[in-house]
């Protein structure tokens, strides 16, 4: 009896575990995904869908444009067609919530030295192969555990940490939206600044919306080769380029990071193009950083990106007229520190995510150059 009852457990476990790794297969397919297996929590409705014929729902966030039959969910594994209306299974769920140096994020032009109240929940619209937060970017809400919040709670919880601002930040913020833009006009009503720490997958429509909340923006690009998007995050290049125009053209304060995969977007060539790209389309004054890749998620097995190139990175983008370039990852590296693009004297010394001298008075470097940002 005792056997039996042993090889009925290990029926049971086996075919869920099953069950998981079919469904995340079938996440991954652009028109639907699996039914949820478990209580999805609070349901908010979602902004930016369309109902279609047949109780059918299509999600107008992202360039995924997911069409979902009922019971079905996104691709970013937390919007879900419930009775012919979309619902976000996200919203108030946080999976974390940290204070950071504004530097960690990074933005390396905001508020330099102050602290970011810093949260996400689960969930992300890419599938990055080098995920450094995929425990919790690449799980259902109910794979991970999260708690409570109201935006009226983030807020107040932000102000009494003391930080000067709120960052949306660790998975996707598109994807947490409704969260983001409830918990945003809030926080600015509080004094606080908003930042979004996002890899630019969105619709224009959506992205438009959002950014009179917001103040300053940081995109992950990921690589300016298109192969790349496709191959090692399953999205696409071009929507997020669009998306970093859109984000300069409203006046909200941008910054870009391209993280450098060894041997995968590293080469000089994509590069200079993405610094030209950056020139010609962003202005020579948005700060670009370079950042160092560690071995991580479905790439543990490449070695970390040479420190050498993740510096000729920089010297390329300061040839191609970028004024503010920056390494990341990389210690005591002349790329922490921001400089005058005219004398090249130091404006903000840092160390890393921490500010040793800040010589700006007003947005004014001592010899009187305007760096651009949001400064006290
Ligand atoms: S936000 Fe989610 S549900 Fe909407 S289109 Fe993107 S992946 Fe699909």
């Amino acid at each position: 009896m005792r056997k039996i009852l042993a090889f009925l457990f290990l029926v049971a476990v086996v075919g869920s575990a099953a069950w998981l790794v079919v469904s995340r297969e079938r996440a991954g397919c652009a028109e639907a995904a699996p039914p949820s297996a478990a209580t999805p929590g609070d349901l908010h409705e979602a902004l930016w869908y369309e109902k279609l014929a047949g109780g059918l729902v299509r999600c107008m966030l992202c360039p995924h444009s997911c069409r979902l039959p009922e019971g079905r969910i996104g691709r970013c594994r937390v919007r879900q067609n419930v009775g012919g209306k979309l619902y976000s299974l996200s919203y108030g769920r946080l999976a974390t919530a940290h204070v950071d140096p504004i530097e960690k994020k990074p933005f390396f032009h905001v508020l330099p030295g102050s602290r970011a109240y810093s949260i996400a929940t689960p969930g992300c619209n890419l599938r990055c192969l080098f995920c450094q937060n995929w425990e919790i970017s690449q799980m259902y809400p109910w794979e991970v555990r999260t708690s409570k919040a109201s935006p009226e709670q983030v807020v107040a919880e932000a102000l009494r940490s003391g930080a000067e601002s709120i960052a949306f930040t660790y998975s996707e913020p598109t994807i947490f939206y409704e969260y983001m833009l409830d918990i945003a006009k809030l926080a600015q009503a509080k004094g606080l600044k908003t930042l979004v720490v996002s890899a630019g997958y969105i619709q224009p429509e959506p992205l438009q919306a959002l950014l009179p909340h917001i103040d300053a923006y940081k995109v992950d690009f990921k690589a300016f080769n298109p192969e790349f998007y496709t191959e090692l995050t399953g999205g696409s290049r071009d929507p997020v380029l669009q998306a970093m125009k859109t984000i300069r053209a409203s006046g909200v304060w941008l910054e870009v990071v391209n993280l450098l995969v060894t041997g995968q977007n590293d080469g000089e060539e994509e590069v200079r193009q993405l610094a030209r790209w950056v020139r010609e389309n962003l202005g020579d004054d948005v700060p670009l950083h370079f950042s160092r890749f560690h071995p991580m998620h479905k790439l543990a097995n490449l070695p970390p990106t040479p420190i050498e190139r993740v510096i000729r990175a920089r010297e390329i983008a300061i040839e191609e007229g970028l004024k503010n370039v920056y390494t990341g990852n990389i210690p005591a590296a002349e790329g922490d520190s921001t400089y005058s693009p005219t004398t090249g004297e130091i404006v903000i010394e840092r160390k890393g995510y921490y500010v040793v001298r800040n010589h700006l008075t007003n947005g004014l470097a001592p010899d009187g150059e305007k760096i651009p940002g949001i400064w006290r």
